[in-house]
Formats: C-alpha cells, structure tokens, sequence
C-alpha cells in the first residue's frame, strides 16, 4: 500500500499544508492566509482542519505516516515548544505540538495511535527538503542557509537534521562577521545577517538614497510600496552602480560567512536557498571570490579544469566543495516537514 505524509509550513503570509508520498511526490497542497495576529489557537484550529481535510481524502488509498510542521522560531524539538518566536506573536513557551496532538486525537486517520507530531524550525526544515529531493539530494552530509527577512541555517549530517544539544546548531544568521558592527536582535554585534540578508539589502538601500547619490534606488523607492530586495536585484543588474555596490557588499559578508563554514565542516555541498537566492545573479560573484579568499579548505580542494563549464563552475568534482542555489524556492519547508513525518511517524 502506498503511504503518505502531511507537511505544514507556517510562514509569516501563508500557512501551507500538503500530503507528500515518500518518494516526494506532491499530493494535494493547501494555502491559506496565517492570520498569525489570531494567536496559536485560531492558527493551529485552522492548521487541524486541514490537516483532517487532506487525511480523510488519501488516507483510503494509502497509509498515513505522520505529521511535520515547520515554524519560524527557536525550537526545543523534544518538547514541541517555540522558545523564541519573534515573528509569531503569543506561540513563545506555548505548548504548540500538544496542541495540535490534541486537536488531531480525534481524527480517524490516527485509529487507536496516538497523533506523532514533530515540531521543527523552517530552516532546519528547508535544508532537510533540500537534501531529501532538491540541490543536495543524495548527498549525505549538507549546510544549508537560508536567506529571507534574516538567515536561518541548516546542518545535515549522516542525513539527519544535526540539532546540537539544546537544537540550537546551525544559527549562521548568528555568527559575527563584523566584531564592532550593527546591533543585533540576539544580543550579539555584527550578526551576519545584519548584513546579508534581505532586511539588509534595504538597509543599505536606505542608506544609500539617504546619502544622495542614488538616484534610481531612490525613485524606486518612492514610487514602488513593496520595494526591497527585488528591486534592489533588478537595479543591480541593469548596472545600477549603487545597487551593485550594496550587492558587492552582501556577497563579501556571505562569502565571509561562508568561509567560516566551509572550514568548520568541509562538506561536498552548501545549499543557498531563501526568497533573496533568486538574486544569485547579482551576489555570488563576490560571494565565490571572498570565499576563495578566505577558506583554505574551499581553495585547497581538488581542481578539475577538464570538466565541462558549467560542472566547474558548480564546483563539481571530486573533493572540489560545491556552493549552489537551492532548487526546491519556497516549497524546501514544505517538503522538509513532510519528510519529517515520515522518518520520524
Ligand atoms: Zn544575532
């Protein structure tokens, strides 16, 4: 009989729930608006809902395994618990996992088991969609970042979601690149994602406009209301100089951070994924450059100059270290939670 899971993604715009098989194919994905101003209960009643609705329609034609749910946080893993949740107002110490347990326990797909909920981190979940089905697939030990509002971080080894004592390993977003730079939220000063992520690109965009000599920046500004790090992008590469500048100056800081990285876990594959990867174009020349730079490891692996172009320029070949865009955009969380629910289910 085949089998299937349900992955849900809680993001800041959209909670997103699908039933995933174990080869990864997609089932059936629901979207609705979060309403994250709501609270836990509103969310996770909506979140059951869809749960049971999907779980009803396949649970006939296949077996039901489990349940992942990605949230963007600090999580203690073991208790089903946010411990910090700066972007989900009133889900901080609430007993999330139970919640949704309980809620669930009535649901036929369950039977006589008990409902087995893995609560996750959304980055720790994109990285492990990412090396289920996507840019890393097949490959054993992987680093994934994140890039969105700020840097979340995924370590993968043996397979398997590396959560360090407290399920706090992989917090690149944290690790200072600056010693004397801008405050960060964690308490700490030059966080790298002070730097180089998409609140970032902003920041140094309102800068720079503020300074005067950026024009273009600053009529897109003014006259677009979303304005951020796409157009920032599209500035940069129609040679907007400004918007190539801030872009130089995120690739260095990534390929700073990424230096560090490399050198710590000499993994085949980092995975760059998050909403501002699709400005690949215009960061990962200075990112590639300042990691060459700066990791021995990354310098010092293998060099293929037989390979076919577009391998080396992957990095590709054996001992070489291969930095590259995710593949799997928004949906690596998704997949992610659903995979959770089933090795763990
Ligand atoms: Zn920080």
């Amino acid at each position: 009989m085949p089998s299937f899971s349900i992955g849900v993604d809680l993001g800041g715009t959209n909670l997103r729930i699908a039933a995933v098989s174990p080869e990864g194919e997609l089932l059936e994905k629901i979207s609705v608006a979060s309403n994250l101003s709501l609270g836990p209960d509103q969310v996770i009643a909506q979140m059951c809902d869809d749960i049971q609705h999907l779980c009803a329609k396949y649970r006939d034609a296949a077996k039901f395994l489990g349940v992942g749910v990605g949230v963007p946080g600090i999580v203690d893993v073991d208790a089903g618990v946010m411990q910090k949740a700066a972007n989900l107002p009133g889900w901080e110490d609430y007993p999330a996992r139970a919640e949704i347990e309980q809620r669930l326990r009535g649901c036929a797909v369950f039977e006589k088991k008990e409902p087995r909920v893995i609560l996750e981190n959304d980055a720790r979940a994109a990285g492990l969609g990412e090396q289920w089905i996507g840019a890393a697939r097949g490959v054993a030990n992987v680093a994934m970042l994140t890039l969105g509002t700020g840097i979340g971080g995924c370590i993968i080894l043996n397979g398997k979601i590396w959560r360090g004592r407290n399920g706090l390993a992989g917090e690149f977003g944290h690790l200072t690149v600056e010693p004397d730079g801008i405050p960060c939220g964690c308490g700490n000063r030059g966080c790298s994602e002070r730097y180089a992520s998409a609140s970032a690109l902003v920041r140094m965009a309102r800068e720079a406009i503020a300074g005067g000599a950026a024009p273009a920046l600053a009529q897109a500004a003014a006259s677009q209301p979303e304005f951020g790090a796409k157009e920032i992008c599209q500035l940069a590469l129609q040679g907007d100089e400004p918007s190539r500048r801030i872009f130089s100056s995120f690739g260095r800081y990534l390929g700073i951070l990424l230096a560090d990285l490399v050198n710590i876990l000499n993994f085949e594959i980092f995975v760059i994924g998050g909403g501002v990867a699709s400005a690949w174009e215009a960061f990962s020349p200075k990112m590639l450059a300042e990691l060459a730079t700066r990791s021995i490891v990354y310098a010092t692996a293998a060099h293929h100059p037989g390979l076919p172009k577009e391998e080396r320029e992957r990095g590709a070949g054996e001992g070489k270290t291969v930095i590259t865009r995710a593949v799997l955009g928004g949906d690596a969380g998704l997949y992610g939670a659903a995979r959770l629910g089933q090795i763990t289910g």
